[in-house]
């Protein structure tokens, strides 16, 4: 998604070896624009897929779920990653290593909002090494739903998350793949859409 690179190229911030900031578009202020026309590519590519649920992690994966699901008239569901008082029923729950905060959390759904009659598309901002991913997998899989594919915002090709997940039978689209991190510029190969 061209568009999409050129906001990473003028907006986005390489931190390290492995991390890139965009928190001026996408994982603190959100361009509402940009969202929207990313909701409207994942749900071009999944328009003949039956899609019945967006599931996304909180907290950045939200926005671009959002407008997803919004294309897809479909609703988006958002794994939590703190229990509170009000989830009450049963719950679905998975263990994910977060590899910003470098913690595991358990992250949890309730289980009234999935069944075995879902098809389930998967949206989230980044992909790393995968775990937040296959968590929501291992959720999604408890309800008896199915895992349509996995929709990801920017993609970072040089660590493992989308060998893991083509490992687990399931379709990647990314909008952008970072093939690396080279003195400072970001190299990009061919995306998804
Ligand atoms: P994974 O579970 O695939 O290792 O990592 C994906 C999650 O970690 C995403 O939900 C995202 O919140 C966070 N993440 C991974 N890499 C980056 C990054 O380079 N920048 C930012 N802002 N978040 C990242």
């Amino acid at each position: 998604m061209k568009l999409l690179e050129d906001r990473i190229l003028k907006d986005g911030d390489i931190l390290g070896e492995e991390l890139l900031k965009v928190d001026k578009f996408l994982t603190h202020q959100v361009d509402c624009q940009l969202m929207q026309e990313i909701g409207r590519v994942f749900a071009e590519v999944y328009a003949e897929a039956g899609i019945t649920k967006v599931v996304t992690i909180e907290a950045s994966g939200i926005a671009p779920a959002l407008y997803t699901a919004q294309a897809l008239k479909v609703p988006m569901i958002f794994a939590k990653k703190h229990k509170n008082m009000t989830m009450t029923e049963g719950i679905l729950t998975a263990e994910v290593f977060s590899f910003t905060k470098q913690v595991t959390s358990t992250v949890s759904i309730v289980s009234k909002f999935l069944s075995s009659s879902d098809r389930v598309l998967i949206i989230d901002d980044f992909l790393a090494n995968g775990q937040a991913a296959k968590g929501l997998v291992e959720i999604i899989k408890q309800a008896g739903a199915d895992v349509v594919g996995v929709g990801i915002v920017i993609e970072k090709s040089f660590q493992p998350g989308r060998k893991l997940l083509e490992e687990l039978g399931l379709e990647v689209t990314s909008l952008v793949r970072i093939k690396k991190f080279e003195n400072d510029q970001l190299i990009f190969m061919e995306a998804d859409a």
